[in-house]
């Protein structure tokens, strides 16, 4: 074990203070198995069992795993080497720690050998890309009669995976076979603590603050950047190139840096010193549409002569209100921040209630009880219990019997529970024709539905309108779920024509929500911003599947600022009493 000191000792300034040149480095062997190293080795493992039928569970751990371990700051093979115990990290249990050693020490992984050599040829074929469905492929290669990644590529680009197969399917391709360079927000949460800590300790910089696309809270970022306050820049980049094992530097100047981090993004170092932090900050968190309407206002900010030790002292000079990093986006922030009037964006502690959330009942893992009292503890007037419906039968939906007995229980609860209320929701799916999924005479018996679709997504953009738009003429229709259907990362969502969807509420008296499952953040902020400005309120709601998941609350009210909403857009920022009286049609 030679070179474990480096991050400690201070060393590793490279002589003469020049910094490592990125294109010297690949002529060197390795001194580390980097830890994206290894973590390809487990997604490859898991990619291989899940074309073998193996438990899902076990296949979604390795993923997990190899996705948290991109993330770590700590190099694997140190650990290894030190003999750490790797299961004290999240993520990593026995079965995996005792694959990374193995990793470690033999350079390889005998259980992906054996499933290498024996898997067909067609999964043989995409091992190189994890992050391909081995029986999607498969049905793939069936169709076409094609046996190899460079025939399936060329069937993407031709378009015919998605005339014959479907969009999803093309989607799926598209995204197995392409580098990503995104990670959504909360992964790029952790990854940004574990960066920051490695600043401030290993590299032993002064200050360290996020900025850009992370601090804009941007759902899907491709950069994370920091400014960073340091005595020593050259030794910080340096030991930076230690990150994770080996993070190879793309580029270096004089007071900044950008590295290919393991997990894909971009890492973005600026130096400031005290008087122009503020100053550095506003410059390396604005996206480019705002730092343009900015600098016609401040003039260029590298040019500027004075310098600015916080945001607040930069806007105030130029007779701006500061603006909220979440709406730094260049839509109409800077010209409202110069008249005073932009909009005060809603907390977390505006929050009265979840309007959408599951039990037991369908899908979910906890129960009504459960749910209800881990509301009341976050400080909750009400939790709406919104279960799937009849037809949705993968998840359990609840039979009209069971969801008459269901209301029947709310009510006895809700009659012992002073001061907290349990409101009698249902997640109603809008059926392909339109309609709702339960009679009138039971949806009447709700205080208020979310409805969603849950099914045929292939629908063309007028045919998904259409079938929207009569739903929302039932009056018991009340907040449109997860409107469009996406999945960050993974699949673009059904296509709706938002202006018609938009308008069909406001004349309806029908709502919006963001659902703030971190892969959904639907509705998108500009579709949000584009509801509200229609006159359409929207829920902030979570679609937590059990207890532990009614804090990312924080997802969707990120995503809620971003849009520029008050609390007075907010459905779910009202006491139910008034509530109540905008859900009657
Ligand atoms: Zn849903
Ligand atoms: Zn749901």
């Amino acid at each position: 074990m030679a070179e474990k000191s480096t991050t400690q000792d201070g060393g590793l300034r490279p002589p003469g203070g020049i910094i490592a040149n990125p294109e010297g480095e690949n002529t060197e062997p390795a001194p580390f198995l980097s830890n994206a190293e290894i973590a390809d080795r487990l997604a490859s493992l898991a990619q291989l069992l899940s074309a073998q039928k193996e438990n899902p569970y076990k296949v979604k751990a390795y993923q997990r795993a190899a996705a948290k371990l991109r993330n770590m700051s700590e190099s694997l093979q140190e650990l290894v080497q030190d003999d750490a115990d790797l299961t004290q990290y999240a993520g990593i249990g026995d079965a995996i720690a005792s694959a990374i050693r193995e990793i470690v020490q033999t350079g390889s992984l005998r259980k992906l050998e054996t499933l290498r050599s024996q898997a067909s040829p067609d999964v043989a074929s995409i091992n190189d890309y994890p992050r391909l469905d081995p029986k999607r492929v498969k049905r793939i290669y069936k169709k076409f009669g094609i046996s190899s990644v460079e025939e399936l590529r060329g069937k993407l680009e031709s378009g015919d995976i998605e005339q014959v197969l479907g969009l999803r399917m093309a989607q799926h391709v598209r995204q197995g076979l392409t580098e990503t360079h995104a990670m959504l927000l909360y992964r790029a949460d952790d990854l940004k603590s574990a960066v920051e800590e490695f600043l401030l300790g290993a590299c032993r910089v002064k200050r360290a603050e996020v900025v850009g696309e992370v601090r804009r809270r941007v759902e899907v970022i491709e950069e994370l950047g920091f400014v960073i306050e340091t005595e020593d820049f050259p030794g910080v980049v340096a030991r930076l190139q230690r990150y994770g094992g080996r993070t190879p530097l793309v580029s270096s100047g004089k007071d900044n840096a950008v590295f290919a981090l393991s997990s894909g993004v971009m890492l973005r170092i600026q130096l400031a010193g005290k008087k122009d932090w503020g100053l550095q900050m506003a410059a390396c968190t604005g996206a480019k549409a705002h730092l343009k309407k900015l600098t016609a206002v401040t003039g260029a900010l590298r040019g500027l002569k004075t310098s600015f030790p916080t945001e607040e002292a930069f806007y105030r000079n130029f007779g701006l209100e500061y603006i909220e990093p979440e709406l730094r986006e260049g839509y109409d922030e800077v010209e409202r921040a110069a008249k005073n009037a932009l909009p005060r964006l809603i907390t977390a502690k505006d929050i009265k209630g979840d309007l959408h959330a599951h039990s037991t009942s369908s899908d979910g893992s906890d129960s009504i009880e459960d749910m209800a009292e881990a509301a009341r503890e976050r400080g909750y007037e009400y939790i709406g219990i919104s279960d799937h419906s009849q037809s949705l039968k993968i998840a359990s939906g609840v039979s009209v019997e069971d969801l008459w007995a269901q209301i029947k229980y709310i009510d006895k609860l809700n009659a012992s529970s002073r001061g907290f209320r349990i409101l009698k929701s249902s997640e109603v799916d809008i059926l392909a024709d339109g309609s709702l999924d339960y009679p009138d005479d039971l949806l009447r018996e709700l205080d208020y539905t979310v409805c969603s679709i849950h099914s045929r997504f292939a629908l063309n953009r007028e045919q998904q309108t259409d079938r929207l738009l009569r739903a929302m003429d039932n009056r018991y229709f009340n907040i449109l779920g997860h409107a469009t259907g996406r999945l960050l990362l993974k699949r673009p969502g059904y296509e709706i024509d938002i202006e018609r969807v938009v308008g069909q509420a406001r004349k309806n008296g029908c709502f919006f929500e963001i659902n703030s499952s971190p892969d959904r953040l639907d509705l998108s902020a500009e579709n949000a911003r584009r509801a509200v400005e229609a006159g359409v309120m929207i829920a902030v709601n979570t679609d937590s599947h059990g207890m532990g998941e009614l804090p990312i609350i924080r997802c969707g009210i990120d995503q809620a600022r971003r849009a520029g909403l008050e609390k007075t857009s907010i459905l779910n920022c009202l006491p139910w009493e008034k509530l109540q009286g905008l859900f009657k049609r």
